[in-house]
């Protein structure tokens, strides 16, 4: 049996892309080889433009709110809330849950397969598929494929639209800890060698999350920021530390054919700004469309002006903070130029 659309991977972007090809009347399988609810190595702050992306989708996942972004260096710290109200902290396996049933409410067909082939003909997609860790099973074929399938995605690589990043890496790793949230804001926390930001999840629990070039353990990292030590000192971790990275991933194009890759598979710059999953939602709509259309190339054009403006300001601001010495001067320049870190902030929590 042929679909109009399989979608490889069931994260986020995987399965709002499958809400949103639902909506227009396609019939749609996503391919999705891990039992939910999934959880992942994420800071979970939900941009407002990507919380009002969800709410369109009927998705309406249980959070805590903050208002924007704070700063925060040993001695100082710049604030920018968000004008169009507040983004909201929700755990993975929240956010999973919700959009899984969703999907199912939407007649969409979700099969617990690692997709392992591709093949493209002029008029549709066959993919080879197997069961995770076991046998191989018959073809899954469709007119158009989404390929949501991550930072490490198969299908890039597969289709050889992988391309060489360069440098070194930066990692991500998060823990969750029993603690009332005590920022309104998600906090940033500018380290020597590595950020820390923390994100409120629900009235006690807080997600703590860390970035860096550097290679160590989370306990280690999280030495060089000692007020946030001192907060956690007597806080019970309630998940293991789970990790990501290399975060950055580039593609050649976000094309090849009838296959169009969304979200993290499609490039990802760095967690630092936390617009991932608002930006993967933002190029789920804008795939779907292209399908709807028959136009698979307009989707090129589409992904490039949802994605540019948050790319550049995620890469300037890594660039920028490259050498130490401006490391340990960001957050006094964020607190004498606030209408620059304000509309920086805005900028990325529109995004979606
Ligand atoms: C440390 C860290 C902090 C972050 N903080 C934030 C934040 O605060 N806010 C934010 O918006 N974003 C954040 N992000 C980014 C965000 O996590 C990603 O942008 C988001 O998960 C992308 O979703 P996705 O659906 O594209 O990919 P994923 O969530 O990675 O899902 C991909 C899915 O594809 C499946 N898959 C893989 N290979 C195959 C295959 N061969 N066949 C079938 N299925 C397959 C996997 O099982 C997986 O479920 C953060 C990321 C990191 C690492």
């Amino acid at each position: 049996m042929s679909v109009d659309l399989l979608v490889v991977g069931g994260g986020p972007v995987g399965l709002a892309t499958a809400l949103y090809a639902a909506r227009q009347g396609l019939t749609v399988h996503v391919l999705e080889p891990r039992p939910g609810p999934v959880d992942k190595a994420c800071g979970e702050g939900l941009m407002p433009g990507g919380l009002a992306a969800l709410a369109d989708l009927g998705v309406h996942p249980v959070g805590h709110a903050f208002h924007g972004i704070r700063y925060l260096s040993s001695t100082r710290s710049a604030v920018a809330d968000f004008a169009d109200g507040p983004g909201r902290g929700v755990r993975r396996t929240e956010l999973h849950s919700r959009l899984s049933r969703a999907v199912t409410e939407a007649g969409v067909v979700v099969l617990p397969l690692v997709v392992t082939g591709l093949r493209q003909g002029d008029d549709g997609v066959e993919l080879a598929t197997r069961l995770p860790g076991g046998a191989g099973q018959r073809p899954e074929r469709a007119r158009y494929v989404v390929a949501a399938d991550g930072l490490h995605s198969w299908t890039r690589r597969e289709l050889g639209l992988d391309r060489p990043t360069g440098g070194a890496g930066r990692y991500g790793l998060r823990q969750h800890f029993r603690l009332p949230p005590w920022s309104r804001h998600v906090d940033v926390l500018w380290g020597e060698d590595a950020e820390a930001y923390v994100t409120p999840v629900s009235s006690d629990v807080v997600g703590v999350a860390v970035l860096s070039r550097q290679r160590r353990p989370f306990t280690e990292h999280l030495e060089q920021f000692g007020a946030l030590v001192e907060r956690l000192t007597d806080a019970q971790p309630i998940s293991p530390v789970q990790g990501a990275g290399p975060l950055r991933q580039r593609s050649h194009r976000r094309t090849a054919g009838r296959v169009l890759l969304v979200g993290d598979a499609s490039g990802y710059v760095d967690a630092l700004t936390g617009e991932g999953i608002s930006l993967g939602l933002a190029q789920a709509r804008a795939a779907v469309a292209a399908v709807v259309a028959n136009r698979p190339r307009d989707y090129e054009r589409s992904w490039l002006a949802a994605t540019w403006r948050c790319s550049l300001l995620t890469q300037g601001l890594l660039h920028a903070t490259r050498p130490r010495v401006v490391r340990r001067g960001l957050v006094p320049l964020a607190a004498a130029a606030p209408w620059v870190f304000s509309a920086a902030v805005n900028e990325l929590g529109r995004s979606a």
